[in-house]
């Protein structure tokens, strides 16, 4: 280990516990619930084993009115809940690390859909009703002072199935809008009661669950308390620097463990286009003047003189990792070993939140094995060996073909990976180059540093092949990993494909990837709806072109809803000039304007255009795939086994996909037909 980094192997006390070095995975989300307890306890105990410290859950209802179906949560409302969070808990101790519980009451901020009872808060006063994510048609109750002593005596009874399922460290939770959140915000808190008025009333409920909460377990658990102080801090105290520090001041030592947050999910896990590395120290920079219990904090830190540097510079005395221990498990044990280099770095492009928007396990584009641990038997470092001689042929180098030929090389083929293009890494070169994406080129660095490691592996660029070429290269087995190609295809009011726009002036983010320059001024149509199209307009005109977007969505990069990107890309686009024109279905297009309709009433608008960008219908490039199973008989003759397609040659999606498809690839060389795809159940 490089002895700059030994800081991070201390042991920190928390409470009754102490971890074994500084790597906290904080509680996080991960779609797996009590429905999939496997599935659960295999993803955390490989970040015990990749060496975190701690490794947490994420949020754990106390009782049925913290219900946030169909967002996927965890239980302990009653004993029966135990021995799925047991199992999780064995498997982190199994690997030496801690094992802490998010215990969590949602208050406002949840609608109770399943369990129909009338959500709690302190007022009455709905959390972000305006907010498309909290939408929902049901208000919450004013709290008397008997669901007051109800949320702390549910709190202390999660506490103690905690402790029985043997988790070491529990929490109290008052951030992000849920239930002691609320009670601290004098907005949301308009009590005239002992929890509400001063801020120490209003600090009232946060103490009594901290307080209670020690009384029953703290004797052999480290109590966390975890809170949000992003508004906080922004607000004004009349004894103190702010009232963030007014709070953490009437708290101070109560807890055994300060968890210190932003206050929603697009700033707190912010994506990196738009919030670097770090970004949280300004808010939660004074917590540990304040009290001495130790500090953690997060901030996607994957660079380990960043985390030495909060250390040293007193900002944290716990790195928390939630991304950065999805995308790499191992990181840990890598600075540990002097390997830091191997790290892979989270790009921070937030497609394991969306996982939990979407309901379903976590995804990682970096690591294709988050979530596959127990289902698939994917480790993240360990490959089983090569089931035979055969020579592993990869045909594109863009995230697909890296990631196959990069667990291909680990588990010992001979491959080669060859691209047409200057240089590999496919879609990334230009995606990359796109305002905020710069950290997505760790995807490309990450595979070719390793592959480059390796002496089993041939990388040949500017190596165009075509089928009469692959029959003579030797290799048994190929993979076609051609990428796909954007189409200037509309669909009609009635959202039936409608054909392509073929007129000049009308280009596609290929062309754009290839160096045209559209004249302005510009309209930038996408039904698309993730990134590309939001980025594109906002690096068009950067460039000096008048540039408008147009979509059938009601938000510009709809999707970026998922990934906590949607509020930011509204606002590059205002700040560079893009007027955004939503609900609007393309046409026609004439050289001089756009013809949109409405999507809902058909009112027609016109937009004044000398070209367009269409960012829709993407189809795989399948050609020289097609072609190479069209001549079955001379592979076979030619000695290829099987000819694959991956990544977005076989199915046009996101990056997250095509790793994901790459590295399926691999893993199932010489594997049994059958591919092993455990089914979960409940315990
Ligand atoms: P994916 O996301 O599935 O990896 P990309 O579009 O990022 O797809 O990458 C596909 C890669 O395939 C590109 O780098 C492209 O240059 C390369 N490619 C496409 N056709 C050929 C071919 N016939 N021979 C070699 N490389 C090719
Ligand atoms: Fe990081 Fe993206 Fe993986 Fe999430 S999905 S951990 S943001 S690389």
């Amino acid at each position: 280990m490089n002895p700059h980094y030994a800081t991070l192997f201390e042991p920190v006390k928390i409470g009754p516990v102490t971890t074994a070095n500084r790597f906290y995975q904080v509680p996080h989300a991960s779609g797996m619930t009590e429905a999939n307890p496997h599935t659960r306890a295999a993803f955390r105990a490989t970040k015990a084993e990749g060496g975190w410290g701690v490794v947490s859950t994420g949020a754990v209802s106390t009782h049925p009115s913290s219900d946030d179906s169909p967002l996927p949560f965890a239980r302990l409302w009653d004993d029966r809940d135990i021995r799925a969070h047991a199992l999780s808990c064995d498997a982190i101790h199994r690997h030496g690390a801690l094992a802490a519980v998010e215990l969590w009451h949602g208050g406002a901020a949840v609608m109770n859909r399943f369990s129909r009872l009338a959500p709690y808060s302190p007022s009455g006063i709905p959390w972000l009703p305006t907010h498309v994510g909290f939408m929902g048609n049901q208000r919450p109750r004013i709290m008397d002072a008997d669901d007051i002593r109800d949320v702390i005596n549910w709190q202390v009874e999660a506490a103690k199935r905690a402790r029985s399922a043997g988790f070491d460290i529990v929490y109290i939770y008052a951030g992000m809008g849920y239930l002691g959140y609320e009670f601290l915000l004098e907005e949301y808190n308009q009590r005239n009661d002992a929890y509400g008025g001063s801020v120490e009333n209003r600090v009232r409920l946060v103490r009594e669950l901290i307080e209670a909460t020690k009384e029953a377990v703290g004797e052999s658990c480290g109590v966390a308390l975890r809170i949000s102080l992003e508004e906080l801090r922004a607000r004004a105290s009349e004894h103190y620097a702010s009232a963030a520090h007014e709070v953490v001041s009437l708290l101070a030592d109560l807890p055994d463990l300060w968890d210190v947050k932003m206050d929603s999910s697009p700033t707190d896990c912010g994506a990196s286009r738009f919030r670097e590395e770090a970004a949280h120290e300004t808010v939660i920079d004074f917590v540990k003047q304040l009290t001495d219990r130790p500090v953690v904090g997060v901030g996607r830190f994957t660079s380990p003189d960043t985390m030495v540097s909060q250390i040293k510079r007193g900002i944290l005395d716990l790195i928390g990792g939630a991304r950065p221990s999805i995308a790499d498990p191992f990181l840990p044990n890598k600075i540990l070993e002097g390997r830091e280099d191997e790290i892979r770095e989270c790009i921070g492009c937030n497609i394991c939140i969306s996982s939990w928007h979407d309901g379903v396990p976590v995804r990682c584009t970096q690591n294709a094995t988050a979530g596959e641990e127990w289902r698939s038997n994917w480790h993240p470092e360990v490959f089983s060996k090569a089931g035979s001689d055969d020579r592993i042929l990869i045909v594109g180098g863009g995230p697909a073909g890296l990631e196959a030929g990069l667990i291909a090389a680990r588990r010992g083929y001979q491959v080669t990976i060859a691209d047409k293009a200057r240089d590999l890494g496919g879609r990334l070169l230009f995606e990359a180059r796109l305002p905020g994406l710069d950290a997505w080129r760790r995807m490309i660095d990450y595979r070719l540093y390793a592959l480059r490691q390796m002496g089993n592996v041939d990388l040949y660029t500017e190596s165009k092949l075509d089928g009469d070429q692959i029959l003579e290269l030797e290799h048994q087995r190929v993979a076609i990993a051609t990428g796909a190609h954007w189409t200037r295809a509309l669909y009609s009011p009635l959202e039936i494909p409608a054909g392509e726009l073929d007129v000049a002036g009308v280009f596609t983010p290929d062309d754009i990837a290839g160096g045209v320059v559209p004249q302005g001024p510009l309209l930038v149509y996408d039904f698309d709806n993730y990134y590309l199209g939001g980025v594109l307009a906002e690096f068009l005109a950067l460039q000096g072109i008048t540039v408008s977007y147009a979509t059938p969505a009601g938000h510009a990069s709809a999707w970026t809803f998922m990934t906590n990107e949607q509020p930011f890309v509204h606002l590059a686009l205002h700040r560079c000039g893009v007027e955004i024109t939503t609900l609007a279905l393309l046409q026609d297009f004439n050289g001089e304007e756009a013809k949109l309709s409405n999507v809902f009433t058909g009112h027609p608008q016109t937009i004044a255009a000398r070209s367009v960008v269409i960012v829709g219908h993407r189809l795989p490039n399948q050609n020289l795939y097609q072609s190479l199973i069209a001549r079955n008989d001379e592979c076979e003759a030619a000695g290829i086994k099987s000819v694959g397609c991956i990544g977005d040659a076989l199915a046009a999606g996101a990056l997250v996909h095509a790793v994901h498809s790459g590295h399926r690839f691999a893993r199932r060389l010489d594997g049994p037909e059958k591919e092993r795809r455990l089914r979960d159940r409940p315990l």
